[in-house]
């Protein structure tokens, strides 16, 4: 049976049992903006399980399309993909376990036909200070569906996950933990909130016996271990209880919420330790195959992690998403051009969307209607998103690899995000690949940048507005004005024969070019440091006026550039402490500033001079940061 029978027949077999078939939900729960996409069944029925009534009744059965983002680390191994579906059915406040425990085993062993012999289950070992007994009910109905094919089915009490990997799984067959077999929505019994239901659940594992345990996880393999080896497929989950002030209370109505995945229940029916190799992801890899003339046992994690990202990326445009740089839609960019980059390096360089998505789209459309209405839509919209992402990509590689010894920062990243747009973890990850040292704090350094620049584009589109400040930056503001307030400090240092001849300023520093005709000495450097600073802390205000030029010149000495023409008016800034009544700074000029000094000492800013020099005869030149 491959995976869309399974999921037929999943269906089918809950439609007997009285279930309601209910439609996925879409992929973005737009009505729930606390989690960005629906990663399991469970999810969107939620307040139906909380005591809502739900229109179908009281039995439902799906096939929810799943995105697990948190995930994308684990593509690659066998067993997950960030998009999966997950086959569901629902008791709200219906049956229980005796009825849902038998009817997935049924289903598993006689309606796929998976050897019970490969399945594995855990239970409920209890919590005694909390009073919840072991489940014991659930272990019972197991060993008898076991006893009813001919196996003898031993318990294990395991206790831990940690202790899973120091007693291994003994010859068990339905294994006992505590946390990792507790359901509530706050975790583990003692986080429980009042009001809350929560209760035991019960897993369900395939073995693979042909894998190795890989003591990398752990000394001896256990269900819960990571090597690979058993396969979770599906988890029962009892709601039995309610939190109260009083502890844990039977639910009046006790509800269950079953899910499965399709793609580890297809595995297991082709006994492949392999996820890749069912009917819903082998005709990608093989469509990947051909594009690249390469092979799959070759290039295993990145056929994987490429058909994964391009099936996931193709139903979020069936579901409404397009790539941009937030939220959803930031995801969905870098899952593709996460897939872009592997396909790249496996050599498949041109119209990669083109030739996939149909393969993609032909393995969905007769179950899924909405992946045939979209079809066209679909492959525009990655298609146009390979389109721009090859340019920079091109462009992003030359360039981190161009990188010096200091290896990858902060600053780079964000160059590489914000002219290249490549994400910012594809970076990192690139950087890794080439052996290139990745610096311990890239990330707050990005953070930071991406708040000022965040900053930055608000004042540009205020400045629009108003008309004039558009291109002015607060980097910038902040330079200019400590540039006035330098050329202040330098006339009371150096003397009143010192007089603008030029600046310039970038996001980085300022540049002042003055006359004065001998070196400024490091003494006189860190007097101007000094004064620049302590005027900055005296928060002056910052404002400007209109004058006739020969009153703010002659009557009001405002300072101006070497050889300027003035009008009849001109625009003066004037810096001033608020207790003062004589301005630090009075100074001729256009503008824009900040409106307080201190706005310069920012995230623990101070003013320094990094550079005294000569310009030309009779001029010198000071570099100076905020830094
Ligand atoms: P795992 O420990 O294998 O990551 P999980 O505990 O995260 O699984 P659940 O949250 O219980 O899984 O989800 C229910 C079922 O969905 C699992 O039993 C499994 O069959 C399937 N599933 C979960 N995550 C993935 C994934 N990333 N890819 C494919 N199937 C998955
Ligand atoms: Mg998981």
């Amino acid at each position: 049976m491959n995976a869309q029978d399974i999921r037929n027949k999943y269906i089918e077999y809950f439609k007997t049992q009285k279930h309601a078939v209910i439609p996925r939900a879409l992929m973005v729960p737009y009505n729930e903006p606390s989690v960005l996409f629906t990663g399991s069944g469970m999810q969107p029925l939620i307040p139906y399980l909380l005591g809502e009534k739900h229109p179908a009744g009281t039995r439902l059965v799906d096939s929810q399309t799943c995105l697990r983002a948190q995930d994308i680390d684990e593509v690659g191994d066998n067993r997950h993909t960030t998009f999966f579906e997950m086959l569901g059915n629902w008791s709200l406040g219906d049956y229980f376990k005796a009825e849902q425990i038998p009817w997935f085993f049924n289903f598993l062993v006689d309606v796929v036909g998976i050897d019970p012999k490969k399945l594995y289950v855990t239970c409920c070992s209890g919590f005694a200070e909390h009073n919840v007994p072991k489940d014991t009910q659930s272990g019972e109905i197991w060993k008898d569906l076991f006893a009813s094919k001919g196996i003898d089915a031993k318990d294990v009490e395991i206790g831990s996950e940690e202790n899973g990997y120091k007693v291994g799984d003994q010859g068990g067959r339905i294994f006992y933990y505590d946390e990792k077999n507790w359901w509530s929505r706050n975790g583990a019994p003692k986080d429980v909130k009042i009001g809350e239901p929560c209760g035991p659940d019960s897993e369900v594992f395939y073995l693979f016996d042909n894998v190795q345990h890989d003591t990398k996880w752990g000394e001896f393999c256990h269900p819960n271990c990571d090597c690979g080896r058993y396969m979770e497929i599906g988890n029962n989950v009892f709601m039995e209880y309610i939190r109260t002030k009083n502890g844990f209370e039977k639910l009046p109505a006790q509800n269950v919420d079953f899910g499965a995945g399709l793609e580890r229940i297809a595995a297991a029916a082709i006994d492949s330790s392999d996820m890749f190799k069912i009917s819903l992801l082998w005709p990608i890899i093989e469509k990947l195959q051909k594009l690249s003339g390469k092979t799959y046992e070759q290039h295993t994690e990145s056929m994987r992690v490429i058909s994964d990202h391009l099936r996931a990326a193709t139903f979020l445009a069936i579901d409404g998403v397009v790539p941009s740089n937030k939220e959803q839609g930031y995801v969905m960019r870098r899952l593709m051009r996460r897939a872009i980059r592997f396909a790249f390096e496996l050599g498949i360089e041109q119209n990669f969307m083109q030739e996939l998505v149909p393969v993609i789209a032909d393995l969905y459309q007769s179950d899924y209607p909405e992946v045939a209405e979209n079809r066209n839509k679909v492959i525009d919209v990655l298609a146009n998103e390979e389109k721009i992402f090859r340019q920079t990509l091109r462009k992003g590689i030359i360039q981190l690899s161009k990188l010096s010894e200091d290896g990858l920062t902060g600053q780079e990243v964000f160059v590489l995000y914000d002219t290249y747009g490549f994400p910012l973890e594809l970076s990192v990850e690139e950087a890794y690949k080439q052996e290139i040292k990745v610096s311990d704090t890239w990330r707050e350094e990005f953070d930071l940048l991406m708040k000022q620049q965040r900053e930055r584009s608000q004042t540009a589109a205020k400045g629009i507005f108003k008309g004039g400040l558009g291109g002015h930056t607060d980097q910038h503001k902040k330079y200019h004005t400590a540039t006035h307030l330098m050329y202040q400090a330098l006339r009371d240092v150096l003397g009143d024969h010192v007089v603008q001849n030029g600046s310039n300023i970038t996001e980085e520093r300022l540049r002042f070019d003055f006359t004065h005709s001998q070196k400024v000495t490091p003494e006189q450097v860190k007097q101007v440091e000094d004064i620049v600073n302590e005027q900055i802390s005296k928060d002056l205000k910052v404002s400007f006026a209109e004058y006739p030029t020969k009153v703010a010149r002659e009557e009001m000495g405002a300072l101006g550039q070497f050889g300027d023409r003035y009008g009849d008016v001109v625009k003066v800034y004037k810096m001033i402490a608020d207790e003062s009544n004589k301005p630090f700074s009075f100074e001729i000029c256009g503008g824009p500033h900040v409106d307080h000094t201190l706005q310069l000492f920012e995230n623990g800013k101070k003013f320094k001079i990094i550079k005294e020099e000569a310009s030309s005869a009779g001029i010198r030149r000071i570099k100076a940061v905020l830094a």
